[in-house]
């Protein structure tokens, strides 16, 4: 199994000044190798090869004009163009011509770039040697026997962070229990399990509040502070660069609080060993579409968890399965099957109806419960 993780990389003045200038030749090049393809393509009507791409950067680094990438690692931009390349064999897939990436812009996009050929120094040091940039110091130990693959060096608004990837075994531990979990995510809290677990909100916590208000302050500032007829090539004040790294840090702090929380709250749930849990096929881009609705959904990190709930379950051997999309599971009582119609009701089916009396049977139910509970029965055996 294919496992990522991120380390925190602290690089001196100079060094950052190098990530940042190869951050920015990534960039130039992936631009460069955008252009030159669309407009191949449009000539022509065929693609330019990807060792076409790769090879225009050794002939142009000879002209004066673009003498500069001689500074920077050869590497760099022909592993931007292998970027640009996969970009644009997605939106051939889509739209049938490679029209669909967008060029990445300098304010936009966050300096990245991707360097190969690593080799490490000593382990037990926390450091890794990078080619053409030297020693790096680590937050943390890098895992000394794995071949590490996908190497992307990027800053991410507070710290300058390296991404890698390593294949591992999974264990597998054969006491799983015969139970199936069914999770419903709901907005009020965040996910209501059928074995009587409960996970309230991470947005709901004092913290995430404040940061929260803080965020909108220093978004409210930076918004006052930006001058809009600013001459070209001319920074922005200190004072507005100040606000943006204070919302940089702020959002960062939030978005790290919720992956915690998000890690937490899937390992407690796999803790208990089930033989497999069933979630909702929701699709979130119609749920957003709800104004009242997208902020809920978008700070909660809906997807994240799903996401961590299904590559934890594929390593412990649990099966991770959805229900199928449209499945009415908070409508149906899990006791009788019955199915919440509106003319049998004062309040017509909505998500103010928190709690309801089953006419079949006369159960009550919690909306979240219930739906759990129908996930749960929901499950198919797979042979
Ligand atoms: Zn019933």
């Amino acid at each position: 199994m294919l496992t990522a993780r991120q380390v925190v990389l602290i690089p001196t003045a100079e060094q950052e000044k190098v990530f940042r200038q190869y951050a920015d030749t990534a960039r130039f090049a992936y631009n460069f190798a955008k252009k030159i393809s669309d407009t191949y393509f449009a000539y022509t009507g065929e693609s330019l090869t990807l060792n076409d791409l790769q090879k225009t950067f050794t002939v142009i680094k000879q002209t004066k004009a673009y003498g500069w990438l001689k500074d920077v690692n050869a590497q760099v931009p022909k592993l931007a163009a292998r970027d640009y390349d996969k970009a644009r064999k997605a939106s051939f897939k889509n739209k049938g011509h490679s029209f669909g990436t967008n060029f990445k812009s300098k304010r936009k996009t966050a300096p990245k770039f991707r360097v190969e050929q690593f080799s490490f120094f000593k382990c037990d040091k926390k450091e890794i040697n990078i080619t053409s940039i030297g020693k790096v110091r680590t937050s943390r130990r890098l895992p000394r026997t794995k071949k590490l693959r996908n190497l992307r060096i990027q800053f991410n608004g507070v710290n300058w962070v390296m991404s890698y990837s390593f294949e591992h075994e999974v264990d597998r531990p054969s006491e799983l229990s015969e139970k199936v979990i069914g999770i419903d995510d709901g907005l009020s809290s965040l996910v209501t399990c059928s074995n009587g677990m409960e996970f309230d909100s991470v947005r709901f916590s004092d913290k995430y509040k404040r940061h929260e208000k803080l965020k909108t302050q220093y978004a409210r500032q930076m918004s006052k502070r930006y001058q809009k007829h600013n001459q070209k090539g001319k920074p922005q004040s200190k004072r507005y660069v100040k606000a943006k790294d204070a919302h940089a840090r702020h959002s960062k702090k939030m978005s790290d609080m919720r992956s915690t929380y998000n890690h937490q709250v899937s390992r407690a749930i796999l803790n208990t060993m089930p033989k497999a849990v069933v979630v909702e096929d929701k699709s979130l881009k119609f749920m957003i579409k709800n104004p009242k609705q997208a902020k809920a959904v978008m700070s909660q990190g809906i997807n994240q968890l799903m996401r961590f709930l299904e590559y934890k379950a594929e390593s412990q051997g649990t099966i991770f399965q959805k229900a199928p999309r449209g499945f009415a599971s908070s409508k149906i009582c899990h006791c009788c099957g019955y199915k919440y119609n509106d003319m049998d009701y004062e309040i017509p089916w909505g998500l103010a109806v928190r709690e309801w009396v089953c006419v079949g049977c006369g159960a009550v139910h919690d909306r979240d419960f219930n739906a759990a509970k129908n996930l749960e029965y929901c499950f198919k055996e797979v042979i």
